[in-house]
Parts: C-alpha cells; structure tokens; sequence
C-alpha cells in the first residue's frame, strides 16, 4: 500500500497487461469449474476449456443470466444448500449473501473463506481508492448485514483499519445522534440515502448537517452521481469536500468499482478477482474498451470457489469516460454507469433510461426546478410508450405561473433533442415525490 494506492502492483498495471494476466487465469478456473458444479458442466459442454484464453475460444463460452441463476438454486438437481451453482461442499461455505434484487425471487451467494478474504481486499481497494483511510470514522448505512452492501462492505472498511461506526438499521434519530456523537467524517449508503440522511440530521439537530464533522461521502446503488447537480446538492448539505461514487453487484462482489480524487467516473478495482468484459447487449458481441465506447459489463470471477459466476450479465450499462493512464496513478478505465436494462423505457422505437432523462433535466433546469422528478407508468410493468412519457418535477415553492408553461415546453424540447424520445412534462407542488431512504426510485405506477 502507498498514500495513494491500495494495491500498487495491479492498480499500475497497464490494462491489456492485467487482462492478458486475467485471461490466462481462466483456462485452470473453466476446468475447475466444470468439475466442481453440475451448472456449468452443462453449459461448458464440448468447450475446450484449455484454450480458455484465445479470444475466439472465450467468446463462445455462454453467458449466464440471473434467470439461470435463479433456476439454478430453485430447480437444482443435487442438494447443495446454494443449488447447483455451488462448486464446493457445504461445511466449506462460510457466508452467505442475499441478492437484494428488485426484480424476481432472491438469489443466494455463498463464500469460501478464501473468497471472503479475497472480496475484502477488493472491495477496500474500492473504498481506498473512493477516499477511506485508517483514520477515517466510516458511517455504514446499510441496514442489513445479510446483503452485499452489509458485511462485506463491513469487513472492508475494517481492513484498511478505518473506525467502523455501523449505524444502519438504526431509527434515522439514532442514526444522527450516532453520527454526531461519534464526530464521523465519512458516510457509506447511496446518494438518495444521503439527501435524505442531512435532511433528517437537519431536522433532528436544528442546525445544518454541513456543521457535523462529515465531508466524504461515497454513495453506489444507483447510476446518478455521475451528474453534477445531485453532486452539488449533497455537496452543499454535507459541506462536503469528497464525494465517490462506487459500484458492486451482489451476484459478482460487492465492490467492484470506485471512483479516485481526479473524479468524475470510477476505475476498476476488483482486478486481481473479477474479469470484466464490455459487450453489446444487442448482439453480444466484444466492444473494446476506447474512450466513449458503451456497453453492458460482463464479469467473470476466475478466482471465487463458493458460487462462482462466467461471463455474468449485470444488466448495467456502462459507458468508458477515458483509457489512458489517470493523474491517481491507476491505470484502468474509468466508467459511468449510464443505467439498467430493466429500467429502461421504449417510446415508440427509442430505448431510453430513466436516468437519461432525469440527467438531462437536471443538467440544464436544476435553477429553476425543486430537484426531484419522477417519470409515471400506467402499470408497474409497463415497458412500452407511444404517447410522451408522462413526467412529474416538483417547481419550488412559489413558483408556477405563466412561466411554468414555458419551462415544460422547453424542457420537453431538450429531452428532444438529445434523447429523441417525448416526455409530457407536469409540475406538481413541493414535497409530493418522496426523497427515498434508500434508493429513489426514477418511475412509479399509477395506483
Ligand atoms: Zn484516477
């Protein structure tokens, strides 16, 4: 470790370096693996498994979904507490994770203690580089310990030797007065949790939360951070003078990217454990890491024992901010996440994220808007629109008018222009779309 890098050796290695290390990883972990789970022995069936790091071979090893690995645990065919995606006996399995999936039934993750040991030391490399020291006073907002943001982020922030200071689960009153007492100076949740959080803090204390000792914040959970008006704002209600957005998935580890000082956009922290691929979601196909390139994440864990995953889709869309070699020191890419393919809307022939929309919104309206905003489903499920996407912005108050007709044309015409696709804006009054604990949630359904 340095002052600056938790893991010099791979955090400096060039990128192709660490993949080409990566891939030759994967011919001892695909043959393994077959051996061990009657899952992938089917699905590696008449792959040679040897040549697992020729590209052309690599690209015909299937990709697994979180339906497989759902059927998987639900329908398995042996008797492994974890189904047939498990690759090891169960006194082996130390932990277990819960996927706190939005969509379907919760898959469950096991770890080896070898695994366990390897996810804290990635997922620290994550906090380390998102801004935890040793002397750092870390608020873990989490409330359970039973989901991948829970221990796991738990055990990282204990291994670069930081105060772990674990107030999730507590009632928000507590929460701040924990917060307060403790003088915690940087707070693990997501970005909606800390909106919400300085507003509770506010409230309960009567004075702004920017006069407690917090000034990190690191926030994942939800694509968003990249944009700068949420930074702003949660910026100013902390008086923060850090703010990291990072990335995990429960299915794959917990922590897999952080963002550096340099900002904004986050590196890939998870190298000597996770191979990531950037694909085509259409197609399938290799989109190679360049600056501006888009594409769905596909991870590989070469080294995890319990409940490995290959070539796993994550769903999240990402897009490559910059290749070359960062003023952090670290070499590999830096990426946002532009969103979830199942949050995404089609209107007419267009795919648009939530996200999209709200980013282009905030990026050119935040002035003159109250911040919040919500786009209206007639059903939950409701994917598909032919008439403009109905969006609801609360205005601050006093505002409306006249005026407020021209803000929803000209927002509507932005939304236009850069997405192509209709929204039908409405105002509505302050305090009517809820600030979420959690997560905010960019669409809801009529009830
Ligand atoms: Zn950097």
């Amino acid at each position: 470790m340095t002052d600056q890098l938790w893991d010099p050796e791979f955090d400096t290695k060039p990128w192709d370096e660490l993949q080409a290390w990566q891939r030759a990883q994967l011919a001892p972990f695909l043959t393994g693996l077959a051996g061990r789970s009657p899952f992938y022995a089917a699905r590696l069936a008449g792959i040679d498994a040897r040549r697992a790091a020729e590209p052309q071979l690599w690209t015909q090893v299937p990709f697994t979904t979180k339906d497989d690995l759902r059927a998987g645990q639900q329908q398995a065919v042996t008797d492994n507490m974890l189904g047939d995606l498990q690759g090891v006996e169960d006194p082996e399995v130390s932990q277990v994770i819960a996927s706190s999936g939005t969509t379907g039934a919760p898959v469950f993750f096991g770890l080896t203690e070898e695994d366990r040991l390897a996810w804290t030391d990635s997922i620290a490399n994550m906090f380390f580089t998102a801004g935890i020291r040793k002397d750092s006073v870390v608020a873990l907002t989490t409330g359970m310990p039973l989901v991948a943001g829970g221990m796991p982020y738990a055990d990282a922030i204990r291994r670069i030797g930081a105060t772990l200071v674990w107030v999730g689960g507590q009632t928000p009153a507590r929460m701040v007065a924990i917060t307060e007492k403790l003088k915690v100076d940087t707070i693990v949740g997501t970005a909606s949790f800390a909106t919400f959080f300085a507003g509770r803090c506010a409230e309960v204390l009567e004075r702004p939360a920017s006069e407690l000792a917090v000034r990190t914040i690191i926030a994942g959970g939800e694509p968003g951070l990249g944009q700068e008006a949420i930074r702003g704002r949660i910026r100013s209600d902390w008086g923060a003078t850090r703010i990291s957005e990072v990335m995990g998935l429960g299915d794959v580890m917990s922590g897999l990217w952080g963002e550096c000082p340099e900002g904004p956009g986050m590196h890939f922290t998870a190298g000597r454990n996770v191979y990531v691929e950037l694909i085509d979601p259409d197609t399938g196909d290799i989109v190679e890491w360049t600056p501006g390139a888009k594409g769905e994440a596909v991870y590989t864990t070469f080294t995890r024992q319990a409940t490995p995953v290959l070539r796993f889709r994550s769903r999240d869309h990402l897009e490559v901010l910059a290749t070359s070699e960062c003023a952090c020191g670290r070499t590999a890419p830096v990426v946002r996440c532009i969103g979830r393919t199942d949050d995404m809307l089609i209107y007419k022939a267009m795919n648009v994220f939530p996200s999209a929309i709200r980013d282009v919104v905030m990026e050119g309206f935040s002035a003159e808007i109250a911040g919040p905003l919500r786009l209206r489903k007639e059903r939950t499920e409701q994917v598909r629109f032919d008439d403009p996407i109905p969006l609801e912005i609360e205005l601050p108050a006093g505002a409306g008018g006249p005026e407020a007709g021209d803000l929803a044309w000209r927002i509507g015409e932005r939304v236009r222009e850069r997405l192509r696709v209709r929204v039908a804006v409405e105002f509505v009054d302050p305090g009517t779309i809820a600030i979420g604990e959690y997560k905010n949630a960019l669409t809801y359904a009529r009830a």
